[in-house]
């Protein structure tokens, strides 16, 4: 029987061609560096963007990472300042929190990946700002949260990495707190292999934030943001160079075009490979919340009944088939289990979200992916959970 081999999910789509001739203008003339010229391809990715989005400002910089660090530090919050975030996040988000002097605060999460709002009304009287992941596009409660925050006069600040195209409520995730961060690593949605953007409509934050990302001198001047915001922060701010680069402008900007394609695609071949593992007893999709509309590029799922024995099974029979199945706190040392992040101490002890990171699945299923690659990533993965429940039943475990 012939079958249709099972697609590589790690690999990228290809950059459009649009992006070679402006790489081969900037390696002609090596204007690699953003503040060179009066108009630089990074401050043309910061107007496109902020005009995608919706949002009054956009920075470019080095990575998500870089983008959330300057947030952070943005807020002009003193040293040690305490910083809500999910427990179920990935390990660059506490690191940002540590990075900039502040403390982070873990929340539980439940089994749908979001935010477990009574941990959340909880500890919120204990913090400072709140830092809210949208970890795979999973939006937790954005109309309870800023009503919260709001009531508080707390400031949210959006880790929006992987979830450029979401909405909630009809807006752009990443847009609704006081800034959002988003990533152009490879995996995300947009692929420059490394960079980041933040967005905010607050003319102050954003003016610290592009002074502190390393606009020294008068540079700011090539941001469109209002120069009384500048003027009141120059030579008052740490400069710590994060910028992005031209190269990487032009290997983003014309991917632009291409997101509502992508996240079309993506979201078809999610809630396909949802409703056909749906079929199967073992498996439970979180739903949606109400306003929420994802753009995911991967698939989460729990096994909410099998054994650990079971679940071992399935994530060997899915390998061995050549699908690389991660259930988050099962593989060595994964960077969102929170109890691998040594460097904030001893972990808190967050039960649902540990529950849930032993028992949910995740997959990547790039918006590349045809139906029929989703039906062949369907089968195997059903296939693999067959064979692993039934071994179990034979030994009678
Ligand atoms: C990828 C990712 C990050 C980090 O992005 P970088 O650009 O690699 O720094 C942060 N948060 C989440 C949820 C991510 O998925």
């Amino acid at each position: 029987m012939t079958q249709t081999p099972l697609p590589d999910l790690y690999a990228a789509e290809p950059i459009p061609a649009a992006a070679m001739a402006e790489v081969t203008r900037i390696l002609t003339t090596g204007d690699l560096f953003r503040y060179t010229a009066q108009t630089s391809p990074v401050a043309l990715l910061e107007a496109e963007f902020a005009a995608l989005l919706g949002s009054k400002y956009a920075l470019a910089v080095s990575s998500c990472s870089a983008a959330l660090f300057l947030t952070l530090k943005s807020l002009d919050l003193p040293r040690g300042a305490r910083v809500l975030i999910p427990a179920f996040t990935f390990a660059a988000v506490p690191s940002a929190v540590v990075h900039a002097d502040m403390v982070p605060v873990l929340c539980d999460c439940g089994d749908d990946y979001r935010i477990d709002m009574a941990d959340f009304a909880a500890k919120l009287p204990s913090v400072d700002a709140v830092l809210i992941s949208h970890m795979r596009g999973h939006t937790s409660d954005m109309d309870a949260i800023m009503a919260a925050c709001d009531a508080a006069g707390l400031p949210v600040i959006e880790d929006a990495a992987h979830s450029l195209g979401t909405t909630w409520a009809g807006r752009n995730i990443g847009t609704i707190g006081r800034a959002g961060c988003f990533s152009f690593q490879s995996y995300k949605l947009l692929n420059a292999g490394e960079g980041g953007i933040m967005v905010s409509d607050d003319a102050d934050l954003i003016a610290r934030a592009v002074i502190m990302s390393g606009a020294y001198e008068h540079n700011w001047a090539k941001h469109p943001v209002l120069h009384s915001a500048f003027a009141r922060w120059q030579n008052r701010l740490p400069l710590y160079n994060l910028r992005m680069n031209t190269l990487s402008a032009a290997i983003i900007r014309p991917q632009l075009p291409e997101l509502a394609r992508r996240v079309a695609n993506g979201r078809r071949n999610h809630d396909h490979v949802a409703a056909r593992l749906a079929a199967s007893p073992h498996v439970h999709v979180p739903a949606p919340l109400p306003g929420e509309l994802r753009a995911p590029d991967s698939i989460q799922f729990n096994l909410p009944g099998l054994t650990d024995h079971q679940i071992t099974a399935f994530v060997a029979g899915a390998e061995a088939m050549g699908l690389k199945v991660q259930v988050f706190g099962t593989t060595r040392d994964n960077a969102r289990a929170f109890w691998n992040w040594g460097f904030l101490g001893e972990a808190p002890t967050l039960p649902r979200t540990r529950a849930m990171l032993m028992r949910a699945c995740d997959l990547r299923l790039p918006a590349r992916l045809s139906l029929a690659d989703c039906d062949v990533i369907a089968d195997a993965l059903l296939d693999a959970l067959h064979t692993a429940t039934e071994d179990n039943r034979a030994y009678g475990t």
